[in-house]
């Protein structure tokens, strides 16, 4: 199912994971998440561990068969273990 959806969507991003899909009425809504292993600290390259998730973005996406599609995506935070500097996870989908 998840499969099915993120390739009509033609989302390539292999760390983004559908949580929930549903209709809105006007629009189709779909829950992500976005979520990989911690790079090195982009500061001090130090090691990041994971830390919790941002609050969904909206992306409002391409329409589907007609359906206008809005995705929130929720983004793992990373936090450095040397300088506790945060990160946020990257993805193509959302520039
Ligand atoms: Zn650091």
């Amino acid at each position: 199912m998840e499969l099915f959806i993120t390739k009509l969507l033609g989302i390539e991003d292999q760390n983004i994971k559908i949580d929930n899909l549903f209709d809105a009425g006007t629009h189709k809504e779909i829950l992500a998440h976005l979520d990989y292993d911690a790079p090195p600290c982009p500061a001090c390259k130090g090691q990041m561990a994971k830390y919790d998730f941002q609050k969904p973005s909206k992306i409002p996406y391409l329409e589907t068969a007609g359906y206008k599609t809005l995705i929130r995506l929720k983004k793992r935070r990373f936090r450095c273990k040397g300088c506790r500097k945060m990160a946020v996870a990257e993805t193509s989908l959302v520039q």
